[in-house]
């Protein structure tokens, strides 16, 4: 089996994946921000769209959502708490149901935080991660309607993923995550390195996107509650892990 992946750049900084088993012929769309480059990637490579995964209800990841249903008459899966939010879904999901894709397992993980639905799909087989806007490559989603919390939470499950995992978001927003990630622990070698690295990339017009668990865990400062640099530079030596998250997400949001 091979699963070949395309991320597809759409609107201003959204990111979508299309991931094809050439086997069995079977194409699988992350989210649905813009129909027009997704159907054009399709139409270059061939391929007939037969699974649509949504990760959560906003906008720029539904809005090409009904024009690829009636194109190709895909299945769509979504989240099931947000079922009342999205108009097409055919499968509804929750933490824990898993179901195949051309011979791959499919895992479904609930990250409550950005919205309050919000699932990443994960195929644990092939170490790879579609965290939508829930984790990005140095950030995470903006918690427009869970808490600190339940953003903690979610990350905490991601954290615990094995660290080769590859991982895909819904955003370029790197270079701005890196950035700021820079400005709270500013000797982190790793995170030097990522910025350098990641600067270069831009400058070239490259994405940044997909990474993995181990980068992020080294350098995504809303995953390093633990690091002792950027406790001091908090002043939370002595804090839970959820406040000193609480804290990175609050000066991330006023920057
Ligand atoms: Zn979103």
């Amino acid at each position: 089996m091979t699963l070949e992946l395309i991320q597809i750049p759409c609107l201003t900084d959204n990111y979508t994946v299309l991931g094809h088993e050439t086997e069995t012929g079977e194409t699988f769309c992350i989210d649905a921000p813009d129909a027009r480059p997704i159907l054009s990637t399709l139409a270059e490579k061939n391929w007939k769209l037969t699974h649509l995964f949504i990760t959560h209800h906003h906008k720029d990841h539904v809005q090409g959502l009904d024009q690829l249903k009636k194109q190709f008459n895909c299945k769509v899966y979504g989240p099931t708490k947000e079922s009342d939010k999205i108009i097409g879904l055919d499968e509804l999901l929750i933490e824990g149901d898993t179901f195949n894709f051309a011979g791959h397992n499919v895992s479904i993980i609930e990250t409550p935080g950005h919205t309050l639905g919000h699932i990443c799909y994960h195929l644990p087989d092939d170490r790879l991660l579609f965290s939508g806007d829930t984790l990005f490559v140095g950030g995470c989603g903006r918690l427009f309607e869970g808490t600190p919390a339940d953003m903690w939470s979610s990350l905490s499950k991601l954290m615990a993923l094995p660290g080769e995992t590859t991982f895909y978001c819904g955003h370029e927003y790197t270079l701005s995550n890196v950035e700021f990630a820079m400005k709270l622990e500013p000797n982190n070698i790793d995170l030097q390195t990522r910025l350098h690295e990641v600067r270069e990339k831009r400058a070239a017009n490259q994405p940044t996107v997909p990474s993995t668990i181990e980068n992020e865990l080294k350098t995504n400062p809303f995953l390093r509650s633990s690091s002792q640099e950027l406790r001091a530079n908090l002043k939370l030596e002595t804090a839970s892990d959820e406040a000193v998250f609480t804290q990175v997400r609050h000066l991330k949001d006023q920057g």
